[in-house]
Formats: C-alpha cells, sequence, structure tokens
C-alpha cells in the first residue's frame, strides 16, 4: 500500500479518540457479552428483542431448509423467489401503499432510492440532523442539497419559499431521529410539501415497529397516503436484517429500473427474508409492544431529567444523555458497565462538536428488574458528576 493512503484527512479524529470495535459478543439480545462480562445491554437497535425470539429463529431456519443459504443472484436476474413477494405483499399493506420494494440494507436503500429519483438539476431538502445513508444518496445522485435547521419548520419553509426554480424538489427527513430520539414535524412538513410541489421521503428507521402501533410517525398521524415514499429498515425493531421503500407502483417501477443499489446486488438470503416477513407478521400480531415501550421510556426519562440530565428533546426509545466532551462521554460509558450495564457512546462526527453523548436505546423486553438496574446505574453516575462538580 502507497504511504499516502494512510495519511490523515481532513475531519479524522485525534489518534487518541479512533474509533475500535468494541470486543461484543450477543449484541442483540437484553444481556450482551463484554469481555466476559455480563451486561445489561442499553444499545442495540433491537427495541423489541424479536431478533432473539424463538420465532424468528424458526422462520430463518425454515427458510434456509426449503431455499439454501443464498439467493444466488440479483433479483433481476435468477435472485427471486417466493418469499420476497410474500414479503413485499405484507409490506404494502403494513405502510397502507401500492408497492413496495425490498433493498440489501437501509443505507443500500437510501443510496438507491434518493440517486434513482434525483438528478443534478434536483434540489434535495434535507434535515440537518438526517441520517448518514442520506446524505450519501444525496451525494450520490448529484442533486443540489439543501439542509434546513434540524427540525425546524419555518427554515424550511423559508428556504423553500426562496426558490422560485422550476427544478424539480424533493423532502427527506427521518421521523424519529437516530442520535437526538425526536421527532420530525410531520404534519407541517406534508403541508408545506403540498404547497410546494415537494416528492416526499421519510426515513421510518427508528419509528417501524415503535410508534402508530408499529406502523411509524406516519401511521401514528394517519399520513400514509400523503406520503410519496416511506423507506425503512426490518433492521431495527423488525428483528432481521435488509430495507424497503413502500410507495406507488410508479415509482416502484422506476427504482426496479434506476436503483443501482438493488439491480446490481445479490437479493438477500432466504433466512434474512424469513426473518423480515416472521419480524413484520409479529409487529401485526402485538402491534401494543411499541407502545409499552413508549411508555417505559416516558417513565425513564423523566426520572433522568430529575437527576438533572440533559435528554435534549427525545420522546422516543432512543434517551440522549448528554456529557459534551468525548472523554467525560467514554468515562461515564466505563462507569455505566461497572455498574452493570452497557450504553453507547457517541461522539463527534456523528453529532456536531461539543455534544458528545450516552446513547440509550430502550427495549420492550425490559421487565422490573431491568429498569431497576438502569435507574441504579445512572443514580450512581449521577452521584459521581455531581461530587465532582462540588470538587
Ligand atoms: C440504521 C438507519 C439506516 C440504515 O439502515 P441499515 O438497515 O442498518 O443499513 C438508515 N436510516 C436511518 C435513519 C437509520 O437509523
Amino acid at each position: 500500500m502507497h504511504n499516502s493512503t494512510l495519511q490523515t484527512f481532513p475531519g479524522d479524529p485525534p489518534v487518541e479518540e479512533l474509533r475500535s470495535i468494541p470486543e461484543i459478543d450477543h449484541g442483540p439480545d437484553l444481556y450482551l457479552q463484554y469481555r466476559g462480562q455480563r451486561l445489561l445491554n442499553l444499545a442495540s437497535n433491537n427495541y423489541l428483542g424479536l431478533a432473539g425470539s424463538q420465532s424468528m429463529k424458526k422462520a430463518a431456519l425454515q427458510a434456509v431448509e426449503k431455499f439454501g443459504a443464498s439467493s444466488g443472484a440479483s433479483r433481476l436476474i435468477s435472485g427471486n423467489y417466493s418469499l420476497y413477494t410474500r414479503l413485499e405483499e405484507t409490506l404494502c399493506r403494513f405502510k397502507e401503499t401500492q408497492a413496495s420494494l425490498v433493498f440489501g440494507s437501509g443505507y443500500a436503500a437510501n443510496l438507491g432510492i434518493l440517486s434513482a429519483l434525483a438528478h443534478r438539476k434536483c434540489l434535495i431538502f434535507s434535515d440537518r440532523l438526517n441520517h448518514a445513508s442520506i446524505i450519501d444518496g444525496i451525494i450520490l445522485s448529484r442533486a443540489t442539497h439543501i439542509r434546513y435547521r434540524h427540525a425546524d419548520v419555518e427554515h424550511l419553509s423559508y428556504l423553500l419559499q426562496k426558490q422560485s426554480s422550476q427544478a424539480p424538489k424533493i423532502l427527506i427527513t427521518d421521523t424519529v431521529f437516530s442520535m437526538d430520539g425526536d421527532r420530525a414535524s410531520l404534519i407541517d412538513i406534508v403541508e408545506l410539501c403540498k404547497k410546494h410541489k415537494v416528492m416526499s421521503i421519510v426515513d421510518e428507521a427508528h419509528a417501524t415497529g415503535v410508534l402508530g402501533r408499529g406502523k411509524g410517525l406516519a401511521g401514528e398521524l394517519g399520513l400514509n397516503r400523503e406520503i410519496d415514499l416511506h423507506m425503512g429498515t426490518f433492521s431495527k425493531a423488525l428483528g432481521s436484517y435488509g430495507g424497503y421503500a413502500a410507495c406507488s407502483r410508479a415509482i416502484r417501477e422506476l427504482l426496479v429500473n434506476r436503483a443501482r443499489s438493488f439491480i446490481y446486488s445479490t437479493s438477500l438470503p432466504p433466512a434474512v427474508t424469513g426473518a423480515c416477513l416472521e419480524g413484520l407478521q409479529q409487529v401485526l400480531k402485538n402491534p401494543e409492544q411499541g407502545r409499552k415501550l413508549l411508555d417505559i421510556a416516558r417513565d425513564f426519562r423523566s426520572f433522568l431529567q430529575n437527576l438533572g440530565f440533559d435528554t435534549l428533546r427525545s420522546t422516543t426509545q432512543i434517551i440522549p444523555v448528554i456529557m459534551h466532551s468525548s472523554t467525560k462521554t467514554l468515562q461515564a460509558q466505563k462507569e455505566l458497565m461497572q455498574s452493570g450495564i452497557y450504553v453507547a457512546a457517541v461522539r463527534p462526527p456523528t453529532v456536531p462538536a461539543g455534544s458528545a453523548r450516552l446513547r440509550l436505546s430502550l427495549r420492550a423486553d425490559m421487565g422490573d428488574k431491568e429498569i431497576e438496574m438502569a435507574r441504579q446505574a445512572l443514580i450512581n453516575l449521577s452521584c459521581r458528576k455531581f461530587n465532582n462538580e462540588r470538587r
């Protein structure tokens, strides 16, 4: 390798803050293993605890028995199979759309959707805190990227009014923001899109399975039919893997013909597709699990706020606990491990400078014992913080 490949790029963190892969086992389970230690897992996106359930394992195994370990090709060649059709039919009933299309991952879905629907003469309006896969999709599309301040509908309205150009316009927003745990003002956003003739796309990665009896924020607000494309992932609350777009038949056809991350990539293996279908069916069968999780989260948030922690404007199962500096965040993560719980330490550039934080992902399979454990761990942390501040 030529040495210049290893040179520092602009934006790289200092050496002492380099990322590394933690030594974790059983990452989706309620208790994970970290360097041999058993810790309550408040770091995964397996919000409903579906990933390790018997029914999901069984669905994956049955699909392997019937179809084997791989799909063998892209879906447009010979990689299609009947489970795919069933999955997409179930998905469009769930999202109340005419059609749907499954992608290799949520990341691949955003890349494919945005580069297929936008070209270099388009304008894409995007919340400043949208997920990295959305930003990469916009870059790949070569459209003009117009960022509005996070969750600021007035700023969005101002930017839309300022644009007199006849260029095609697209708006895309996370519905639940992955690092702040707050929600997009979807009612106002949809209204603005209609007024300004903007195509609307929502990314429901963290909302699917949780909000709106599992249907996401659009479902909760009764907006399913008002939005042009619903994007999401099977890899979070739904306990499997893979991304999707739920939309009109016309948009689906366009994606099948233009989305390169769909066309030029092998389709999902049967084990994964089988688990996706089962995850979706579980949410349809038990739609109140999301509500239960949101209730746990609401109580936990007020508990944290009473301890004096800043949880930003979270209203969901994702709860940031602001520590400001990266050093403090890593220290707090370590202290919580000593109390038996594992949480994510999120630092710049994933979040803005000065807003390094712990990120708690609560889960519907927490019982009273786990909730009490988590409370005690955060009480310990707040005592130490208070003592340090007094000194
Ligand atoms: C996780 C996530 C994705 C990517 O989904 P994967 O299936 O993990 O690739 C896309 N958008 C948002 C908002 C996410 O949180």
